[in-house]
């Protein structure tokens, strides 16, 4: 089991840990804590490199959730590190931060969305510096596409804190902005719900990296659009 260091420190950019275990076959190794975001939920798994104390290096170029597990994958052709072995991990931090920013500004997105047009998401995607969202928005239209743009920067440039909490999942059942985001769609199984709250705008289950501000987040371009039935929308963002 991995403890997972991105969940309560989005930040943690450089960690210690020591390899529980290792697939050969795969060459990936298994740690027993890691700050490496292994995708999910819209957002791309991160990319970067472990040390180990004699001074070997390996790019981790993918990083993957196996059951409680973190799957770090490893480039090159050295010989695996053993079971046991201490390992340096550091995070190719400009492609996490640009992630970070651009799925904070996917929340906005969301929020502003939902409180100015009561229009509901049904999923999204994003890469570092740009995402889509999936609305139930009969409504949009072209000339709606400035007035959302507009609105989502001034939410961006106001400043709201973005808190992370981990709920027990009764207690995350209660709070009907959860309800709405369909908290009750999560797998019997999860004990416990991780929410992700911009302050005064949004709040989800949500299980990736973001900003602590929404100031961090930079301008938002609303890049295009589409209709992708007579409800289902999609909106195009962009960090500039
Ligand atoms: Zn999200």
């Amino acid at each position: 089991m991995t403890d997972l260091l991105y969940q309560t420190d989005s930040y943690l950019r450089k960690f210690d840990a020591v390899v529980t275990a290792v697939d050969p076959e795969n060459r990936a190794v298994v740690l027993d804590k890691s700050a490496f975001y292994p995708g999910g939920g819209g957002q791309p798994n991160d990319t970067g490199q472990l040390t180990l104390q004699s001074g070997v290096v390996y790019a981790v170029t993918k990083v993957k959730k196996q059951g409680s597990d973190v799957l770090h994958f490893l480039g090159e052709d050295q010989s695996l590190p053993e079971v046991g072995s201490q390992v340096h991990g550091q995070l190719d931090w400009e492609h996490r931060y640009l992630l970070m920013r651009t799925h904070t500004a996917l929340h906005v997105l969301c929020g502003t969305v939902f409180r100015d047009y009561g229009a509901l998401v049904t999923g999204g995607n994003m890469e570092p510096g740009k995402g889509r969202m999936d609305f139930e928005f009969e409504r949009l239209q072209g000339e709606l596409v400035g007035e959302i743009e507009a609105a989502v920067n001034r939410e961006a440039q106001a400043g709201h804190d973005v808190r992370v909490k981990i709920l027990p999942r009764e207690e995350a059942f209660q709070i009907p902005d959860l309800i709405r985001t369909k908290i009750n769609l999560l797998p019997e199984g999860i004990m416990e719900v991780r929410t992700v709250e911009i302050v005064g705008l949004d709040l989800q289950a949500d299980g990736g990296t973001h900003v602590r501000n929404t100031s961090e987040v930079g301008t938002i371009k609303v890049v295009d659009y589409k209709s992708k039935g007579a409800i289902n929308k999609r909106i195009y963002i962009e960090l500039v």
